[in-house]
């Protein structure tokens, strides 16, 4: 099976050459030429399955160069061993008669980004020794707090790799800033940059492109490769976890074989829910896919009228791993629903590039309305929603994951449909804390990591392990550097 880029389908390669690139030479993303599909009874012969055998079976048929006894090894070393504290891996709760929470935080970093980043490192390494490529990897990041930590984990004193973490200065809470600069390994690297993270961002995009700076690396043994969520070893590993919610809703007869299930997502570059879709498309039994967003709603305004405008005021909000202006992973989506139209796709971005904006034609309108529903949700109605959760359920959620909440709900209000729905969970409540003790009616907040145990003593929910041994950790990292200074941290890395 070849991978093609979005923007010329002619520019085609093999699966370990699409994740050891990031990103098409052209600029556009790498996607499957032909997605495989689920045999007829191949949710059956899941139900039964361990986390780490279904992520082997699903990637498999993505990842023909890879033996099922090289996959078998790279899941019980990103899912097992204790990494993750839930035995499920992704546990689903019912939260109530046709609501279902899938829990995609139980991992080292506590958010969702541990799911495909704990996977890729692995895939990465032995995409390098398939392709012959004798240079080290050094993984540029640049983040707004959940990737950065996730990347570090999971690259941390990985053979053959190097990571450096760039994240804006005053741009992340206290609890991400302590677990990026306590990282430990021996490869690692973070440093912050003065501005916010379109700064850092534009930083890392310079450095990747500058070709002076690629020529004197490769000299020095490596070569810089990407860990953002264009890279479709990524995408991968979490279209995984949406067949499985599917088989456990069956195992546990909540559902009989053949229903639909909805799926609402907390959005920010759509790589997850794009997961869903593509889940969805190898023959998971889903109607409507529901896009969440914040006051950032770029997205729920495409998804209603094909327009994607990102000529608008951007806001910092209490989920700011969704505050994001150019949803990235929309343009696989795009390449799918025009029949991989490559031309019509690079048009677009062209367009989303020169003006900020791009209007879909109409075929494509319609299957866009047909699969998904949109809607989002601001600061003051998360924090009500969080309240409610917990009064209602006793279940604490974080702030992400109450902006799904409230727009399944405003689904169902608007459309009736109370076809079971399954909500994506992104990130521990204790990610957050701050927000979500305010929504709990607390005024005062306690100072660093005491926070944490605020938050427990008030539910009674245990602060996750990986969360309340950051207390004892030293503080590794403490570098912070202007945006024109950041190449010379990769420099001094990699000398
Ligand atoms: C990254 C992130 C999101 C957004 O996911 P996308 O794949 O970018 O749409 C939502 N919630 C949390 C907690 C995240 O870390």
């Amino acid at each position: 099976m070849y991978y093609v880029s979005t923007r010329d389908k002619s520019l085609r390669c093999t699966a370990s050459e699409a994740i050891q690139q990031g990103l098409a030479a052209d600029g556009g993303l790498m996607t499957p030429e032909v997605l495989p599909k689920l045999s007829h009874n191949a949710l059956d012969t899941m139900r039964e399955m361990s986390y780490q055998q279904r992520a082997v079976y699903v990637m498999g048929s993505f990842l023909e160069e890879f033996t099922a006894s090289e996959l078998s090894s790279f899941a019980s070393k990103a899912y097992g061993g204790g990494k993750f504290d839930a035995k499920q891996v992704v546990p689903v709760r019912q939260v109530d008669g046709e609501t279902y929470c899938l829990e995609l935080w139980h991992g080292p970093t506590c958010a969702f980004k541990d799911m495909a980043l704990q996977m890729l490192p692995h895939l990465l390494t032995a995409s390098l020794v398939k392709n012959q490529e004798d240079k080290t990897v050094c993984i540029l990041v640049a983040t707004s707090g959940d990737t950065g930590k996730a990347a570090l984990e999971g690259f941390r004193d990985v053979d053959r790799t190097r990571i450096l973490v760039f994240y804006p200065k005053d741009g992340v809470s206290a609890i991400q800033q302590l677990q990026m600069c306590t990282q430990e390994g021996g490869n690692v690297g973070v440093c912050s940059v003065v501005g916010n993270f379109d700064d850092a961002q534009t930083g890392v995009k310079r450095i990747f492109s500058d070709e002076a700076l690629r020529e004197q690396l490769a000299g020095r043994g490596y070569f810089l490769s990407s860990a953002n969520s264009i890279n479709w070893g990524r995408v991968l590993p979490q279209i995984v976890y949406y067949v499985s919610a599917y088989c456990d809703l069956l195992r546990d007869g909540h559902i009989q074989k053949g229903d639909k299930i909805n799926v609402c997502v907390p959005t920010g570059n759509f790589g997850n829910i794009l997961a869903a879709y593509y889940a969805g498309e190898m023959g998971v039994p889903f109607g409507k896919l529901i896009c969440a967003s914040n006051s950032n709603n770029v997205l729920t305004d495409f998804l209603k009228t094909g327009v994607y405008d990102r000529n608008r005021t951007f806001y910092n909000t209490m989920s700011p791993s969704m505050d994001i202006l150019i949803s990235s992973n929309l343009e696989r989506l795009l390449f799918a629903l025009s029949g991989h139209d490559d031309a019509l796709v690079r048009g677009y971005m062209a367009q989303l590039n020169q003006t900020g904006r791009y209007e879909v034609e109409e075929p494509i309108r319609r299957q866009l309305e047909k699969r998904f529903a949109a809607g989002f949700c601001d600061d003051a109605e998360t924090q009500k929603v969080i309240g409610k959760m917990w009064q209602e359920h006793h279940y604490l959620i974080d702030t992400h994951t109450a902006v799904a909440f409230d727009v399944l709900e405003q689904y169902r209000r608007e459309t009736g449909d109370r076809t079971p729905a399954v909500v994506a969970s992104t990130a521990s409540p204790f990610k957050f804390c701050d927000n979500v003790l305010g929504a709990l009616g607390v005024t005062r907040t306690a100072e660093g990591t005491a926070v944490l145990d605020q938050l427990s003593g008030l539910t009674g929910v245990p602060v996750p392990a990986p969360l309340a041994g950051l207390k004892d950790k030293p503080v590794r990292f403490r570098q912070s550097v202007e945006r024109e200074h950041m190449v010379d941290q990769v420099l001094e890395m990699l000398r």
